[in-house]
């Protein structure tokens, strides 16, 4: 997605270790305009899947996700990373590494909100090692609901989490795949590589 990709150019820093930083918004400050386009573009992509809920993961995966759900007109879950007092019903949980954070956390969804009704889009803000994914992927799984398959705003191609997920039949889609950060540079993936 171009506009993204010119966003980043823009405003994206790097940081050491593969790490970008895209606060000016995405991850702290959002540009609701672009987020917009984000939603847009995702709610294309899987126009055919017939989907009916749109999960993904507190913080930086609500802005991009409020705005697909809003585009495919279906209600948007966020998994949560801390378990809150009011969340006293059944609960789904996976235990995910964090890739900036470098800690295990449990997160969770309330079971009543998936069903084996459910066709499931996940999306995220990056795509790292794929474990943010793959825990989202697990939740929706443990309600029996079928994933459709995974938005990502930003793929970090050069880490596994693509490869991981695709070894494991999931369809992935990512608006701009960054393919090297090398010499605090983004050097972006060919659409077709
Ligand atoms: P993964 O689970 O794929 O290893 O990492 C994805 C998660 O880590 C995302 O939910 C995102 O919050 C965070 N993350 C991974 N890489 C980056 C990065 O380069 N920049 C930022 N801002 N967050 C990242």
């Amino acid at each position: 997605m171009k506009a993204l990709e010119n966003r980043i150019e823009t405003d994206g820093t790097v940081l050491q270790e593969g790490v970008l930083k895209v606060d000016k918004f995405l991850t702290h400050q959002v540009d609701p305009v672009l987020m917009e386009q984000v939603g847009a573009e995702f709610a294309k992509l899987f126009e055919k899947e017939k989907i009916t809920k749109v999960v993904t993961i507190e913080a930086s995966g609500i802005a991009p996700a409020i705005f697909t759900g809003l585009h495919l007109n279906v209600p948007v879950i966020f998994a949560r990373k801390s378990k809150s007092l009011t969340m006293n019903e059944e609960l789904l949980t996976a235990e995910v590494y964090s890739f900036t954070k470098q800690i295990t956390s449990t997160i969770s969804i309330s079971r009543k909100f998936l069903s084996e009704e459910d066709n499931v889009l996940v999306i995220d803000d990056f795509l790292a090692n794929g474990q943010a994914a793959l825990g989202l992927v697990d939740l929706c799984r443990q309600a029996g609901a079928k994933v459709e398959g995974i938005g990502i705003v930003i793929e970090k191609s050069f880490q596994t989490g693509r490869e991981l997920l695709i070894e494991k039949g999931l369809r992935v889609e990512s608006l701009a795949r960054i393919g090297s950060l090398e010499n605090q540079t983004v050097t972006f993936l060919e659409a077709d590589a």
